[in-house]
Parts: C-alpha cells; structure tokens; sequence
C-alpha cells in the first residue's frame, strides 16, 4: 500500500509542530511542508523581542482559556489533551529548556529564540518531514472521487504552487497564520472567516504633558476602556507611558479584548485611569485631607499626597486644575474633589493605535464553529486540517498564542496522520 501522503501548508509554529507531530505519530507516511518564504518560523525568530515567549505557566485549562478573548471556549476540550505542560515536556524531551518569569511567561532559559527556531527545524528534520521552502501556495483543491451515480467521496487535494507545479495529497494542514492566501484557500473550500482585525497594539493619546512621561510605569492601575456604545471593558496591571500614549500589559490586554470593537470605532475611545485601585475613594480622600493638615506649606507639586512617580504626580495636578504654586493649606474642597477625580477616574482620549513591537496577532479567521476541535479537522471539508492563527482564536499577550498553535497543530497533525 502506498504511504500516506500528508502536505501541511506554512512553515511556521503551527505548520512545524502538526508536520512533526503527523511525522511522529505516523512514521510511514510522507510529510511535506510547504512555506512560501525563504525563511521558516519567521515569526518565532522575532517573537518575544527575540526571545521567544513559547507558553505561560498556566497549567489548569479553565483557567487557561480566560486569556483568549476569542477562542477560549473551544480550547477548553484541546487544552485537556495538550496545554503547557505538554508544551515544556515537549521542548524538554528535544533538550530545551524552558524558565518562568515572575508574571508567568515562559522563555527559553538561552533567553533566544533561535534556541526554538534551531529546536524545530533540527526535530522535523529527524522526523523526515520534507521541507521546502520558496513554495508558496496559491490555490487548493478538493479532490472527489464518484462513489456512485449520487455520491462523491472525498479522495485528497491537488496543490498548485505559485511556481505552478501542482502537489497531490491525501490530507492537508492549513496553518498559513494570518496570510491573506490562507483565508482565500480556506473559503474557496467553504469556510466563514470571521474579519481579520489586529489584536495586541497599544494606545495613542494625543497629549504632549503625558506623552513626556515617556518611560514612567506604573505597577498597578485599573483600566476601564469606552469603545461607543460597547460595554465597559475593565483591565488591572501595570501601565507604561511611551512617546506616542500608553502601553504595558494592562493596556495590552484592552487592546485584545476590545480588538474588534476598537475597529469598528477606528480606535477612537476613552480610558479612565484609576491610577490608585488598591485606595478605596474615601481612603484616597482622606490621604489627600491629612496632607492639607498636616503639611501645609508644602507645594502641593512637589509633596506627593500619594505613592506615584513624582513627575507623574506633577502632571495629575496640574490635570485638575491646581496652580503649581500653590500650597497644600491652599487646596480648596473643589481642588481636592478635581485631584481625587484625576486619580481615580482620569480620562483620556485615545485616537488611534500604535504598534507593539514584541508581540502582536491577528483577531478573526476560520470560523471555529466549523472546526472540530478534537482533530482540528474541518466539519465541511474531511481531511482538511487548521492550526494555529489562521483561526478564528487568539490570546492576550504572554505566550498563549505561541500555545494556541502548539496545541492545535499537535492535534491536528496527530490526527491527519492517523
Ligand atoms: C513580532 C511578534 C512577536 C510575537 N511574539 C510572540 C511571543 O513571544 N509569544 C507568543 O505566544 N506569540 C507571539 N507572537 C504571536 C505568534 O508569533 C503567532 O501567534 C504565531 O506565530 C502563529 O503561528 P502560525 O504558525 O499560525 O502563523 P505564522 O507564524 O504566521 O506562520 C505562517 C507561515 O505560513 C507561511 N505561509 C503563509 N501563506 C502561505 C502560502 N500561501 N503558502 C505557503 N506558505 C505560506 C508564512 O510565510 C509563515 O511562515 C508574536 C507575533 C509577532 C508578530
């Protein structure tokens, strides 16, 4: 009998780990992976600001999942079969090991991501899995083969590549990320993508006075984000100030989760800052209240009533209208309920997004609904496959993408192979 012939389309995290995956649950078959640059992995090269975030030491399912704004239901099931765990015991059996930073991300302890690029390129190739790169793929089609006068039965796909020359294959992974020709492929063989957005961005405020903050973070801040007439998104984390706005992980996380509602509105939005979450208002208050008593000849400026960097401090005051001048004895009732409304409920306008550069990912693509996620195997299409961004699933920043495509290619390529 002749080999079974399985063709994965898109040499990146996904399209490695389902090649090697199918390679190794099925030694026999013949695993070719197709990527249409000259470069593979592209993407984890420059992941993590070249260090690759490959997972997040999350290790419970139910609580895994709360970190995809979209996706999250549908992991749950492929989360109990290969989660984080899974992901460090794979790379530990290859001889990469993986640490975990204090907020839970997970990095090689190389602190390079060429240690994952060389990991996965040296592992498909042990595995026979037949790279070739520059064969990008321009078209797929489904191959039938009439069983009877009323019945066609699924018999593969023919591949054409750029370079014309057609592949036959028996099953066929599609884990071309967020590539324009995936979601063409992917619907020409009748799937819904769901409008591809940009997910992970942070935001521009146009306002000099905070933009010269530039560097200053603040630990912990509770976000509240105002996309029209959506609900009020909220985010507690640290919050960084940069040349263009805001940025930081609490940020980031508002970004994802308002992706498609910040599109529609084309990224023009209020934040309200409480630069203070852990005072209750009346704590805030009376903090405020025993530095006009007790310090009264004190710049209000330059004596913070409450524990912020110094010129971040300066820039709230002068928000709420306070004279640089004046004192603490001088802070009338209508100033102290200004300055308590600036730290805990400070708004700023954002009017556009701006770019992060250690990590950013795709909202939207193939509908889940039309995948089965025991096998990734698409329910329209048997013997189609996805994996990785090309659908319709992503994570908030800290290595949950990297682990949506290791667990969805590992399904599927373990399935296709089978
Ligand atoms: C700068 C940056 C940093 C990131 N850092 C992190 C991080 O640290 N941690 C994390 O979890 N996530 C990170 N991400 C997100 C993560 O990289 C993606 O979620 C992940 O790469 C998705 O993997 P994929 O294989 O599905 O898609 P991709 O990595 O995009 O791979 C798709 C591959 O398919 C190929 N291809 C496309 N179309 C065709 C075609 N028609 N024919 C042949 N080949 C084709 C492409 O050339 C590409 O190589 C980062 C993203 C960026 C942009």
């Amino acid at each position: 009998m002749e080999a079974l012939r399985l063709v994965v389309i898109g040499g990146g995290a996904a399209g490695f780990f389902g090649a090697i995956a199918a390679a190794k649950s099925n030694p026999r078959a013949r695993v070719i992976l197709l990527e249409a640059s000259n470069q593979p992995l592209a993407k984890v090269r420059i992941s993590g600001g070249g260090r690759c975030n490959v997972t997040h030491a999350c290790f419970d399912p139910k609580i895994l999942i709360q970190n995809y704004p979209r996706g999250g239901k549908a992991l749950l099931g492929a989360f109990t079969r290969f989660q984080p765990q899974d992901t460090v015991a794979w790379f530990a059996a290859q001889g990469v090991q993986l640490k975990t930073e204090a907020d839970g991300r997970m990095f090689p302890t190389t602190d390079s991501s060429e240690t994952i690029v060389n990991c996965l390129l040296k592992v498909a190739k042990t595995a026979q899995v037949e790279l070739r790169t520059q064969a990008a793929v321009v078209a797929v089609k489904q191959l039938k083969e009439q069983k009877s006068a009323s019945e066609n039965a699924n018999s593969g796909f023919e591949i054409l590549l750029k370079s014309t020359e057609k592949i036959l294959c028996d099953r066929l992974l599609l884990a071309t990320g967020s590539n324009p020709t995936g979601y063409k492929i992917a619907q020409h063989l009748g799937h819904t993508i769901e409008q591809p957005v940009p997910s992970l961005f942070t935001f521009n405020v146009s306002d000099e006075k905070l933009t010269q903050l530039a560097g200053i973070s603040v630990n912990n801040v509770k976000l509240n984000l105002l996309v029209g007439k959506h609900p009020l998104l909220e985010q507690t984390g640290s919050l960084l100030i940069t040349h263009w706005g805001l940025s930081g992980p609490a940020v980031l996380k508002l970004s994802a989760w308002g992706a498609r509602a910040l599109h529609a509105s084309n990224y023009q939005a209020t934040l309200i800052i409480n630069w203070l979450p852990q005072l209750s208002l009346e704590e805030l208050r009376q903090k405020l209240i025993a530095c006009r008593n007790d310090s009264t000849k004190r710049l209000i400026v330059s004596h913070r009533g409450v524990d912020l960097p110094q010129r971040l401090w300066k820039y709230i005051v002068s928000r709420a209208g306070i004279s640089a001048e004046n004192r603490w004895s001088q802070l009338s009732n209508k100033n102290l309920n200004q300055l308590v409304q600036e730290l805990s409920q400070g708004k700023y306008f954002i009017n556009g997004k701006g770019v992060f550069k250690e990590e950013f990912v795709t909202c939207g693509g193939v509908n889940l609904k039309q995948v089965n996620f025991q096998t990734m195997e698409s329910k329209l299409v048997p013997g189609l496959y996805f994996a990785g961004e090309i659908l319709d699933i992503d994570g908030v920043t800290g290595g949950f993408n990297f682990q949506s495509a290791w667990t969805t290619a590992y399904l599927a390529g373990t399935a296709m192979a089978k």
